[in-house]
């Protein structure tokens, strides 16, 4: 089959494209730049904060040129979300991942190798090695490959996936394309760890601007969390989120707030799926001004004027809380950002983190009850998928949820399994009335009888058994919106004339090799150890944020994301204790200087080492010493009295 040649816009600038499909009038920084090194062919890493505006930075210059681009991304969720705001655009998009069947997998592949209006193919890492995707690749006019959570490549990265490591072989088959790598966060040894491994032609490191200067973040060691959190939602206006560990907290606390006269809403994962969107509404609205959530609440909501984010409790990561903390003061106005750490919660934190890391043996064990749990026998399951209720199993197994997720990372990590993250399950049909009577039906009421008609048409055998259907396929062949496709569904229930289970969401788990008995499993000692450090390094960062009481907070991150000089905020509760503390006593760090001096000449960094005062202080009273003459600095660079 030769590629139809149906008319194709004609070629536009990436300012064009950008007004044209978003409608937005200017780049944001850093994204032209890049744009422009992708156009040249040229391979890119890009390090932007998550919100930065990564996903413009490999779409647009796909619109502003012919070919396709494959977009390499581990969360089934975004990319769904991805593919369905591009096909609103009316731009040709596809996603392919553990929740569909091989046969949709070959239908999406060949419109990607045959339709030059399919612009992005969007797929899971595991994808990558497949055959079906090997047989058609050469077909396929792939330009540019982007991959986004490219810090997954590197096991000295925080979420290490194997299936990253294979990305790389699309280079021989795709010898056209460029690549871009994404990520929101890496160290240099990430960074070149990742542009190694995508065997880039040159190393080119775009770095975005991490600093969130509106944003004042602030940490407060309490006893009474309740009082303080009281009092910083009676000082400050505007609605705002409190983050919290377990479900049952998110209600404990809200009613809390509800007692104090404060409009609190609840929001977990283990809410109903309704539940959970008309609390969010009623919180994007300001009915609800606070909402007291797990971490599963966020992700993809995008309210600008969030004023404050506190945090209860501490999170297992920096990352994590740069992310969730980020959320306050989108629009650019003042906002806060607090952690509340109790006396004894890093001690908690660390027991927790010790009880969750998983022995061998528990990891071992682990895969063998989930095994079991999803009755797959020993030596099948193999490029299988199979829904996988995380919750119900640990209820049932009297695990940790927190050890299973970490069991599961070091079963991916050895290619065993992969869990992904939560997604919408199919909906099912199944038709209650008959053929005669649905073609009666199709009659009397024209307005049903087109969508009706795609139904049938896309999935036949309905009348038989409860069927799997896609909102998105019938919105693709009827020409509705999803929106319209499920409140269409509806009404047919409504109608009696089918039953509907709506989608609902739950992770996946993958098995890339059939289920193995236990004795056969080989997690390898060097694996084991990395992540354990790695996980531990990671809480340790998170702790040296709580008590860090030399440093600007968001200096202290930033710096943490790999940003060589971050500057100080002035906002946060340090920078703001230090000007109270220069105002009181400019002089002090200087008699300080004066009298370590004393001893003997020193460097200026152990001279502000040993001064116990901030970079920026000591370098300042430095400063002022050396012009006022009462010190000198000799031609090795340290200091002394004159
Ligand atoms: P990231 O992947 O870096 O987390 P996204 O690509 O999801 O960020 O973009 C975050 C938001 O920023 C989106 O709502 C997007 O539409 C918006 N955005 C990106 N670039 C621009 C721009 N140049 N002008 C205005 N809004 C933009
Ligand atoms: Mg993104």
């Amino acid at each position: 089959m030769e590629p139809k040649n149906k008319a194709i816009p004609s070629p536009e600038t990436p300012q064009q494209v950008l007004k044209r499909y978003w409608g937005f009038d200017s780049f944001r920084p850093l994204q032209e730049e890049v744009i422009g090194e992708i156009m040249q062919g040229r391979d890119v890493l890009v390090l932007m904060p998550t919100g930065g505006g990564k996903s413009l930075i490999y779409q647009v210059p796909t619109l502003a040129r012919e070919g396709l681009t494959i977009v390499i991304t581990p969360l089934i969720a975004l990319m769904k979300d991805q593919v369905d705001r591009l096909r609103a655009k009316g731009i040709g998009a596809v996603a392919i991942h553990a929740g569909l069947s091989p046969r949709q997998i070959d239908i999406a592949l060949d419109n990607c190798a045959y339709d030059p209006h399919m612009r992005f193919l969007y797929m899971a890492p595991e994808r990558v090695p497949s055959e079906s995707l090997r047989l058609r690749l050469h077909k396929m006019n792939v330009r540019l490959i982007a991959v986004d959570e490219a810090h997954c490549i590197s096991q000295w990265g925080y979420d290490f996936r194997p299936a990253y490591r294979h990305i790389a072989e699309l280079r021989e088959r795709c010898p056209e394309a460029s690549m871009v790598a994404l990520t929101a966060s890496a160290t240099s040894t990430v960074a070149n760890d990742i542009m190694e491994n995508l065997r880039f032609d040159e190393k080119r490191i775009f770095r975005g601007d991490f600093s969130r200067p509106n944003l004042s973040y602030a940490v407060r060691h309490v006893e009474d969390k309740n009082g303080q959190l009281l009092r910083l939602i009676r000082n400050v206006e505007g609605s705002g989120t409190v983050y919290v560990r377990t479900r049952e907290a998110t209600e404990e606390i809200a009613e809390m707030l509800r007692g104090e006269g404060i409009t609190a809403a609840a929001y977990h994962g283990g809410l109903p799926h309704t539940e959970r969107a008309l609390r969010q509404e009623e919180w994007m609205s300001g009915k609800a001004r606070v909402m007291v959530a797990t971490n599963a609440f966020g992700m993809g909501i995008d309210k600008p004027d969030v004023r404050f984010v506190v945090h209860y409790t501490m999170c297992d990561s920096l990352e994590s809380y740069y992310q969730e903390a980020g959320r306050a003061g989108r629009d650019g106005k003042r906002s806060y950002a607090l952690l509340m750490v109790g006396p004894d919660d890093a001690e908690r934190v660390r027991k927790r983190f010790l009880a969750e890391f998983p022995p061998l043996d528990k990891v071992k064990e682990i895969y063998e009850k989930i095994g079991s749990y999803l009755q797959i026998p020993i030596g099948e399951g193999e490029l299988g998928s199979y829904s996988f209720n995380i919750h119900d199993f640990c209820a049932r197994e009297h695990l940790y949820h927190g050890m299973v997720r970490a069991a599961a990372d070091l079963l991916e990590q050895n290619g065993y399994l992969t869990l992904t993250d939560e997604m919408e399950n199919p909906a099912r049909i199944i038709f209650c009335v008959s053929r005669d009577d649905l073609y009666r039906i199709r009659c009397e009421r024209d307005e049903l009888d087109p969508f009706i008609r795609t139904i049938l048409r896309l999935y036949n055998g309905v009348f038989t058994e409860f069927r799997k259907i896609d909102e998105l396929e019938i919105a693709h062949w009827s020409g509705y919106t999803v929106e319209r496709v499920k409140e269409l569904l509806k009404r047919l229930w409504q109608l009696r004339i089918i039953r509907y289970v709506p989608s609902n969401r739950s992770p996946l788990i993958y098995y890339p090799t059939e289920r193995l008995p236990k004795a056969d499993l080989y997690i390898s000692p060097e694996t084991y150890k990395i992540r354990k450090e790695l996980a531990s390094e990671r809480f340790e960062q998170m702790l040296h944020y709580t008590n860090a009481s030399t440093e600007c907070r968001s200096a202290l991150m930033e710096r943490y994301f790999g940003v060589e000089e971050p500057r100080h905020c002035g906002v946060c509760d340090y920078c703001l204790e230090e000007k109270r503390a220069r105002k009181r006593a400019p002089k002090r760090v200087e008699e300080r200087i004066l009298e370590l001096l004393h001893e003997g000449p020193l460097t200026i960094r152990e001279t502000i080492q040993k001064s116990k005062c901030s970079p920026e202080q000591g370098s300042e009273a430095i400063d002022r010493l050396l012009d006022e003459r009462k010190i000198r600095q000799g031609d090795d660079g340290k200091i002394f009295l004159r």
